[in-house]
């Protein structure tokens, strides 16, 4: 089943979008069937989970983290992943930058905008995302790939469509400062219900839980 549900959505979406397959609570098994149906990339929310699921699938795929990352995971995190979608404070990556400086990696790091504006939500609001991306750009082992949205998770697909809009629009903006360890390539929107729409808006990373592993029994 998960095999055929990675082709499935494989042959969906365009060549240029990459696909993230949302593994919290699947077993090291479904995801090794995932990876089987040409899955390459990873999306952990649990440093945790994600160490015990590193040790058996290791390296054969990309690693990147989706969930909140606090600063006591950090130095555990720099080892795993290979790009951080989360960022949404100057401390954070700074404790980021400082680890990775340790073991000479140069971290690759999404920032997380706040498109629902909701206040319990983690991310950046867009009035702040200029002044945070100049202060992270000054961190030598941070490179800012670009920006990454949850959305509201509602039913009103109209308004969701327009946070992808928004965000959209801060990337191309984004793009603008012109700063050396910025590339803005990638913006990662959408999740099983509303993948098509983040695509239509421009996303080119989508993170798939759902769609590819069925649904979860927890409500992590
Ligand atoms: C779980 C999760 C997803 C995937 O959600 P589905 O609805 O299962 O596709 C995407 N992004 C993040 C950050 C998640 O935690």
């Amino acid at each position: 089943m998960i095999k055929k549900n990675i082709e499935n959505l494989l042959k969906q979406i365009p060549e240029t979008v990459e696909l993230v397959g949302a593994t919290k609570t699947r077993t090291s098994e479904e995801i090794l069937e995932a990876i089987e149906g040409g899955l390459k990339i990873i999306g952990e929310n649990y440093i945790q989970e994600a160490e015990k699921k590193f040790k058996i699938i290791g390296n054969k795929v990309k690693w990147h983290f989706i969930g909140h990352l606090q600063k006591n995971k950090v130095k555990k995190a720099a080892k795993i992943f290979d790009l951080i979608e989360t960022i949404d404070s100057f401390e954070i990556a700074q404790i980021i930058s400082e680890e990775c400086f340790k073991i000479g990696k140069q971290m690759q790091i999404l920032i997380e905008i706040n498109s629902g504006k909701e206040i319990q939500k983690f991310g950046v609001f867009s009035s702040e995302i200029e002044d945070l991306i100049k202060k992270i750009n000054m961190l030598k082992n941070i490179k800012i790939m670009g920006l990454m949205t949850m959305g509201t998770l509602e039913e009103n697909s109209e308004n969701l469509r327009l946070q992808f809009k928004e965000t959209k629009e801060l990337f191309e903006k984004s793009k603008k400062l012109n700063l050396e360890n910025v590339e803005m390539k990638y913006l990662s929107m959408g999740m099983s219900n509303s993948y098509q729409i983040a695509i239509e808006e421009g996303a080119n990373i989508i993170r798939i839980g759902t769609y590819i592993f069925g649904k979860r029994n927890t409500s992590l």
